[in-house]
Parts: C-alpha cells; structure tokens; sequence
C-alpha cells in the first residue's frame, strides 16, 4: 500500500484554477520531486496535503486513512512534517535548544514544561544533530549559522518527531548548487533508513535528476507526466513544457 496517496486534488482561488485534478502515490522511503513552473500550483498541492488549505475536491490518503481537510496540527500527529522556504529556527537560542524546542513541542505536557526545558531530553536533541551532521555546532547560536546548516538544523527539527512523510516546498531555495546537492543527498539518505516518504519541489535539476526516485511535472495546476527521473528527462511533452528543448 503506498504511505501517500493524493486523488484528483483541486483548488481554486477566485478565478484562479491553481490545481486542476492531481493524483499520485508515494511508497514509504521513496522521494518523489514535483516540478513545474512558478505559479504551476506546487506549494498550494503542498498547503493541501500539510492541511493549511483546504482541497475544492479531492482526497489525500496517508497510509490508507482519510485526511483530507484535516487541521494542520492533527496532520501533523499523524506523521507528515514539513519543512520551509525560509528555514523556521530560532536564531537566538543554539542549535541544541531549537531541537529541544522541536522535541518539546512534540511531548504531549506541553509549555508549562518550558521552565524545565534546559535539561528536556538533550540525548535525543543530540543524536537527531548527529544524524544530520551537526552535532559539533550543538552550543552555537542558529543566528551563527551558515545558511546551509540552518537548513540541516532545521531538517533535524523536522525528524524530532519521526515523520512519515516530509513535506519540503523549495528545501534548497537560497543555497549554493554544491550546497543543494549535499543536503537532498542526505536527505535522501534519512528518507531510506527511516523508510520515510519525502515530497519535495527543486529547481536545480541536477537534483532533481540525480537525486528523486520519481519525478511529477505539474504545469498550470495539472500533471502533465510523472515517472522515474530518465523517463521525465526523456518524455518530449516535458521538455516542451518545462525543461526548454
Ligand atoms: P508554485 O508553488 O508552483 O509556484 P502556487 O501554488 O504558489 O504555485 O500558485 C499557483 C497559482 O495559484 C498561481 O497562479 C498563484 O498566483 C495562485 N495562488 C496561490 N495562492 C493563492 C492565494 N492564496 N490567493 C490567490 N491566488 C493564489
Ligand atoms: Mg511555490
């Protein structure tokens, strides 16, 4: 059974047709990059399925139950997380208590442990810093940071509660292509130790190419192709559409 299955999503704002009926699956560990034009419809696919818009019609299914329309928060217990085009850390507090933050913000005591939190559960704050490389950077400040951690600390806060699906809207926006390269690859890298699904939108198509599983090419709110990255490279209708020539 697929981890994510989207089924003839639509929505509209106004006059504006933004996603027109698109449908895909995505198995768990598997990334999937959905491409397409600015303003083809991708962040508003995005809102839909983290439950910040609500779909005109479709389903999204994860793991075979209904949650379409659900409020954000309850999509997001339910396992789908999500990173941003600007990177959400607090840039005052260090690299460790933005991870105990996003650990805290996942125990169900909630805020009234927050006097409490300078010792909240450092052991796991410092392992997820380690599975993406930061584990060095533990007592800087994120203000400190180099762009591309703050994106790694970020991912790190995103793993604090073990997501089954990442939802990631531009992860690289902003980054050196370099830079762009290393954190899809280690993205990828988490998404098949943790058998976690990962949807992401990548300008840069040597990552797109070289890093996704499969690839889903939306343009002007509708899916126009999707497929392993060779069959998207080589599919005329896309390179019409998309990718120029
Ligand atoms: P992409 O992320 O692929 O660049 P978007 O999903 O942001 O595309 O936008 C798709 C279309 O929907 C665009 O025409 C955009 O102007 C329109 N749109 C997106 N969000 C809104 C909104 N909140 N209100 C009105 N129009 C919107
Ligand atoms: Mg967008």
């Amino acid at each position: 059974m697929s981890l994510l299955r989207v089924e003839g999503l639509r929505k509209s704002f106004g006059g504006v047709q933004a996603v027109q009926g698109v449908s895909f699956a995505l198995a768990a560990g598997e990334l999937l990059a959905l491409i397409g034009p600015n303003g083809a419809g991708k962040s508003t696919c995005f809102n839909m399925l983290g439950g910040q818009i609500r779909p005109d019609a479709g389903r999204v299914l994860l793991a075979g139950q209904d949650i379409t329309g659900l409020p954000p928060r309850v999509i997001w217990r339910l396992g789908v997380g999500r990173t941003f085009q600007i990177a959400q850390t607090c840039a005052s507090f260090t690299v460790l208590q933005n991870l105990q933050l996003a650990l805290l913000s996942h125990d169900r005591r909630g805020w009234r442990w927050w006097r409490r939190a300078g010792q909240h559960r450092v052991p796991d704050a410092l392992a997820l810093l380690e599975q993406v490389g930061m584990q060095d950077q533990a007592d800087r400040p994120c203000s400190e940071l180099a762009y591309g951690d703050v994106k790694r600390v970020e991912l790190a806060m995103a793993l604090a509660h073990a997501p089954r699906l990442l939802l990631m809207d531009e992860p690289t926006a902003g980054m050196a292509s370099a830079e762009r390269l290393a954190l899809m690859r280690l993205v990828r890298r988490l998404a098949r130790e943790r058998a976690m699904a990962v949807l992401f939108t990548e300008h840069s198509m040597d990552v797109v190419f070289g890093q996704a599983d499969r690839v889903a090419v939306l343009v002007r709110g509708q899916l126009l192709a999707q497929g392993t990255p060779e069959a998207m490279r080589q599919d005329e209708r896309v390179q019409a559409a998309y990718l120029g020539g």
